[in-house]
C-alpha cells in the first residue's frame, strides 16, 4: 500500500487525506502544533470556546458536495443553524443596515436607502448566480494546470467580467455609499482590494445574499472536528506535536520526512502547510518559486485578533457585526498599496455566544475582534493594545454601552504568531488573494514541477483562500495523486 505523508492539519491537508485514504492509501498526517485544524483551530478559556480563524459558514453545498463524496451529510457530524439576521453593518452611532436571510428581506433594506436599488439588486444578482454556477459548481473543481481549464462557452461569454473589477460594476448601478460598501465586503474573504478582484467573483454576493450565513453548534471547529473523525474513520493516522523539519530527497524524487531528527518514509508528500515554508523544507535546487516571486505576489491580509470573555451580555451586535464607520480606502490603502499600521482601522465583531449558549457561559459573552492588516508589519504588544483601545472607543460609542470595565480576559493573536504557530509568510492569515493575475492556473502549482512525488495543497494554491476552497483544493490535490501514483512508472 503506498505511504503519503501528509504536512498539516489544516482544512485541504484533511480534506485531501481522505480522498487519499478511500483510495486505498496508507495516509499520515504530521501536525507541528498540539491541536488540529490550522488556522481554524479553537481556543478555550474559563468556559469560553473561540474560533481562532474562521468563523463564517458560507456556501454549505460545498459541505455537502464534501460530505456527499463519502456517502456523509454535515449533519452526520454537526448540526447547522441559518443565522438570521446573518450580520448586521455599523456605519455610525444608531446607523446601522441589518442583512437577513433571504434576498426579498435584503431587497426591502435596500429599497429603503436607495429608492430603485432593489431593481438593481435582482440584476446584479441574476449574474451572479450564474457566475456561482460556473465558478462553484465547476471551474473551482480544476486543478490549475492549464488556461484551457478555463475556456468553454459559458466562461468566453464573461470574459469582459474578468477585465473589470468588483468595484466598478457596483459602482456603475449603485450609488449610496453604505450599500456599495455592502456589495464589495464579499469578495474580501478573497484577500484582494475589490478594486482589483475581477467583477466575475460578484458569485460571491450570491453566496452572502442568496445562500446565506450558517453557524455549526459550538463553532467552526465542529466542522475541523468532523472531518478529522471521518478522515479517522476512513484509516487516516493524525500525529500531532510533529513539526516537519526536511522533506529528504533522493534522485529528484522525496523519500519522506525529517520530524524530530527521525526519518519517516513515503512514497509521496503532500503538504498543505503554506507553500512557502514547505519549499524552505528542501534544498534549494529544488525550490520552484524564488524567494523574489513571493515578494511580488499580492498577498492576502494577516490580522489582529482578540478574544475577549465579557461577565456581561453585549448589545446592539448581532452575531456578525462589521465596522465600516471609518475610511474603508485608507485602510485598504494601508494594507495593499502602502502596507503601515492602519490610522483608523475597519473592523469586524463576532460574538457567537448569541446564538450558542455552549461557547460562552450564562449571562456572559464571548467576543471575536479582527483588524485586517497588511503582512509583515512589526508586531509589538504595544502596538496591539493601542490597537484595541482604538476599537473599543469606537465599539462603545457606536453600540451606545461600556464594555472595557466587563472584560474578564482578553488575547491577542497577530502577525508573530501566524509566524510562529503556522510558519506563515509574513504571518499572512488568508494566504494568497485572488487578484486577475493570481487566479486557477496563474496560482502556485498543485503538483511540484523540481520533485516529482510532491504535491502541495491549501490556501495559497487553487482554488484560494477560505475554508470551501481549502476543501476542494485537497480534493484536488488528492486527485493528481491518485493520477501520479496510477501513471507512474518504477
Ligand atoms: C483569522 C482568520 C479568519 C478567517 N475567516 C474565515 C471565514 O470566516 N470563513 C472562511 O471560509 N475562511 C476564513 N478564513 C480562511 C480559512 O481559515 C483558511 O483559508 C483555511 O483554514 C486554510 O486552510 P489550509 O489547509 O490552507 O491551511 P492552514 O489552516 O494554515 O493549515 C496549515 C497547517 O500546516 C501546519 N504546518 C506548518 N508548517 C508545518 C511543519 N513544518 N510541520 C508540520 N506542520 C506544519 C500548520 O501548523 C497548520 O496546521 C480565515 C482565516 C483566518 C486566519
Amino acid at each position: 500500500m503506498e505511504r503519503i505523508a501528509i504536512i498539516g492539519s489544516g482544512f485541504s491537508s484533511l480534506a485531501a487525506s481522505c480522498y487519499l485514504a478511500r483510495a486505498g492509501k496508507n495516509v499520515t498526517i504530521f501536525e507541528k502544533n498540539e491541536t488540529v485544524g490550522g488556522r481554524a483551530r479553537q481556543f478555550k478559556k474559563l468556559g469560553f470556546t473561540f474560533d481562532m480563524g474562521p468563523t463564517w459558514y458560507w456556501m454549505p453545498d460545498v459541505f455537502e458536495r464534501f460530505f456527499a463524496d463519502f456517502g456523509k451529510v454535515p449533519t452526520d457530524y454537526y448540526s447547522l443553524q441559518k443565522l438570521n439576521p446573518a450580520y448586521r453593518v455599523v456605519f455610525g452611532p444608531d446607523n446601522f443596515i441589518t442583512i437577513q436571510d433571504s434576498l426579498a428581506k435584503i431587497s426591502e433594506a435596500f429599497e429603503a436607502e436607495e429608492p430603485g436599488s432593489s431593481a438593481k439588486l435582482k440584476k446584479f444578482m441574476a449574474s451572479a448566480q450564474e457566475n456561482y454556477n460556473i465558478a462553484i459548481k465547476d471551474l473551482v473543481y480544476r486543478p490549475g494546470i492549464s488556461p484551457l481549464e478555463l475556456a468553454n462557452f459559458k466562461t468566453l461569454s464573461k470574459i469582459n467580467q474578468f477585465f473589470s473589477t468588483i468595484s466598478k460594476e457596483v459602482r456603475n448601478e449603485f450609488k449610496n455609499a453604505k450599500l456599495i460598501s455592502i456589495l464589495e465586503f464579499p469578495v474580501l474573504f478573497l484577500g484582494a482590494k475589490p478594486s482589483r478582484t475581477p467583477a466575475f467573483y460578484n458569485f460571491m454576493n450570491y453566496a452572502d445574499f442568496e445562500l446565506g450565513t450558517f453557524h455549526p453548534q459550538n463553532g467552526m471547529y465542529s466542522v475541523v472536528e468532523a472531518i478529522a473523525t471521518l478522515a479517522k474513520e476512513l484509516g487516516v493516522t493524525i500525529k500531532t506535536c510533529q513539526n516537519v523539519e526536511k522533506i529528504l530527497l533522493e534522485n529528484g524524487r522525496t523519500k519522506g520526512l525529517l520530524i524530530n531528527n527521525e526519518k519517516i518514509d513515503a512514497d509521496v508528500v503532500l503538504s498543505g502547510a503554506d507553500y512557502h515554508h514547505t519549499e524552505t523544507l528542501l534544498e534549494e535546487r529544488f525550490r520552484q518559486y524564488s524567494e523574489n516571486y513571493w515578494l511580488k505576489k499580492t498577498f492576502a491580509p494577516s490580522a489582529l485578533l482578540f478574544y475577549v470573555g465579557f461577565d456581561k451580555k453585549i448589545i446592539n451586535v448581532n452575531h456578525h457585526t462589521l465596522f465600516f464607520d471609518v475610511d474603508f480606502n485608507l485602510h485598504s490603502q494601508e494594507i495593499y498599496d502602502a502596507p503601515q499600521w492602519p490610522t483608523e482601522p475597519l473592523f469586524y465583531a463576532s460574538f457567537p455566544s448569541k446564538t450558542d449558549s455552549a461557547v460562552a457561559p450564562q449571562e456572559k459573552e464571548a467576543g471575536i475582534f479582527l483588524i485586517p492588516l497588511a503582512p509583515g508589519l512589526h508586531d509589538i504588544p504595544e502596538i496591539r493594545e493601542e490597537y484595541f483601545e482604538n476599537i473599543m472607543d469606537r465599539f462603545e460609542k457606536l453600540t451606545g454601552q461600556e464594555v472595557r470595565k466587563s472584560i474578564i480576559f482578553k488575547e491577542s493573536f497577530c502577525i508573530n504568531d501566524f509566524i510562529t504557530d503556522y510558519n506563515s509568510y509574513k504571518g499572512n492569515a488568508y494566504g494568497l488573494a485572488n487578484t486577475l493575475l493570481q487566479t486557477a492556473f496563474l496560482r502556485p502549482k498543485l503538483k511540484s514541477g523540481k520533485v516529482k512525488n510532491l504535491f502541495f495543497t491549501g490556501q495559497l494554491t487553487v482554488p484560494g483562500p477560505g475554508v470551501p476552497p481549502a476543501l476542494i483544493s485537497g480534493k484536488l490535490a488528492a486527485g493528481l495523486i491518485e493520477k501520479y501514483l496510477d501513471e507512474r512508472t518504477f
